[in-house]
């Protein structure tokens, strides 16, 4: 079912042959700009526009009403609830205990250097809710910009149709649980649009969404191209757009549950991307039975099936584990399960991925709900350079630089030295004017 990509016996870069997306970000980008830009100029109307074409309906007033929130709340179903509850409690533990403490350098007698660690002020968190609902990303979200100690917090998520225009009643209810009360009805591009200029809610424009510093957030390739369109003019977390599994796995892991895997995350999306790399022939053949077998008796079978035979998925031979551990870290996936022997091992030494899923039983949905760890991981190679979502996303360090005279004194000459080299005497000047009629050096 899966193309195969047979590197073995190869010494070529192995990125150039892996299987990725075609329709890519950049192409996205230019397709989104007009509508980014009759955002910015026109507000509600533009995105009212945007809505109906892509949402099928626009709901008349873009802010959720803090009644429809907690109704939301009081029809969540028990189970739903309690799993809810449970996922922000794992994840309030992990992303606690990534908050800092503000540090300071005592780099000579009379100079320090502190790194005060600020939050954000204000944070679009972006929820999808296009082809699947997201409740869950609304805790993966909300729970580090509070641990963070983020003061204002807005969520937008796509109106749905037969939720009177209004997000998911399960989206809702999420930020009911999470205390978050400033909610828009809106998706896709023009929500991050919204987010990043500010923005009428209304078409007699009483209302409005001030703009936020930072947008953070998952979300379709056209919610990842405007958040990389929008970055400068606010703060961006990684690009965390459709999604991609890679599993690294040998003749000890179980086909059927390598297959499970690689299903469950091409059911997000009809570019999502899953790949196997393996040394075993006959894990890739029983793999690929299985996944015949499996996507035939799956719910959402067209978009699995778009996802698993599209260009972006595939099975790749390699040599070896070692081989197939360049491919992953050339890959750089957002999930990287390890189904070996010894995968511990195997996992430390992984340089390249949003997060790794050791061994037989941590599957990538555990890690989706209830692992404690964050879902909002970086997609199309970005983990190569960037992280999941944190509660260090959500902040900046500012530093402090406090010096005495004597301290400044100290230095003074070689300030003033290397403000000669660069050709900026007037830096120089800065300092000498503290010690006038002094030889400095
Ligand atoms: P979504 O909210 O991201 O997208 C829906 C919106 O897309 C709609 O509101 C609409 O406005 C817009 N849209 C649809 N077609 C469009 C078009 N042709 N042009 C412009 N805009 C258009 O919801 P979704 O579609 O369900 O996608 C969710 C995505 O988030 C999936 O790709 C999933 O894999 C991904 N995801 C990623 C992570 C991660 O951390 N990387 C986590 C969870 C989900």
């Amino acid at each position: 079912m899966l193309n195969r990509i047979d590197l073995r016996g190869s010494d070529t870069d192995p990125r150039r042959l892996l299987p990725r997306a075609r329709l890519d970000v950049s192409v996205a980008v230019e397709r989104i700009r007009p509508l980014v830009e009759a955002v910015r100029e026109h507000g509600y109307p533009a995105i009212r526009e945007a809505s109906e074409r892509f949402d099928g309906v626009a709901p008349e007033q873009l802010r959720v009403p803090a009644e429809a929130i907690a109704a939301a709340e009081g029809t969540l179903d028990p189970a739903v609830r309690a799993a809810l509850l449970e996922s922000i409690a794992r994840a309030r533990r992990v992303h606690d205990d990534q908050r800092r403490t503000d540090h300071v350098t005592r780099v000579v007698s009379g100079g320090t250097v502190t790194e005060r660690w600020v939050p954000v002020d204000r944070v679009g968190l972006y929820v999808p809710g296009g082809l699947a609902m997201y409740p869950s990303t609304v805790v993966m979200n909300v729970v580090p910009a509070q641990a963070a100690g983020v003061r204002s917090l807005v969520v937008a998520s796509p109106p749905q149709q037969d939720n009177g225009g209004l997000p998911d009643a399960r989206v809702l209810a999420a930020c009911a649980l999470l205390g978050v009360d400033e909610v828009y009805a809106v998706g896709g591009a023009q929500a991050v649009a919204m987010l990043a200029y500010g923005s009428t809610t209304d078409a007699d424009g009483a209302t409005r969404c001030a703009p936020v510093d930072m947008i953070t957030g998952p979300g379709n390739i056209w919610v990842t191209a405007a958040k990389r369109l929008l970055r400068g003019v606010v703060g961006i977390d990684a690009e965390a757009g459709p999604t991609e599994i890679a599993i690294l796995a040998d003749d000890t892991a179980d086909p059927a549950h390598v297959a499970a895997d690689l299903v469950s995350q091409a059911e997000h999306d009809p570019l999502a991307a899953s790949v196997l790399v393996t040394p075993s022939a006959a894990l890739a053949d029983a793999v690929d039975r299985e996944l015949t077998r499996q996507v035939a008796a799956t719910k959402h079978v067209e978009r699995v099936t778009t996802a698993l035979t599209g260009e972006q998925s595939g099975i790749v031979l390699v040599d070896d584990l070692e081989a197939g551990l360049r491919v992953v870290d050339a890959y750089a996936a957002e999930h990287l399960e390890i189904q070996t022997a010894d995968a511990r091992e195997w996992a430390l030494r992984v340089r390249n991925a949003g997060a790794v899923f050791v061994g037989a039983w941590s599957p990538v949905s555990l890690g989706d709900y209830c692992a404690g760890s964050n879902h909002v991981l970086p997609t199309g190679g970005c983990a190569r350079h960037s992280s999941g979502l944190s509660v260090q996303s959500f902040l900046r360090g500012i530093h402090l630089v406090e010096y005495t005279e004597e301290a400044l004194r100290e230095v003074a000459g070689h300030v003033v030295t290397l403000a000669t080299v660069e050709d900026l005497p007037a830096h120089g000047q800065a300092v000498q004017a503290r010690f006038p009629g002094e030889a400095l050096s």
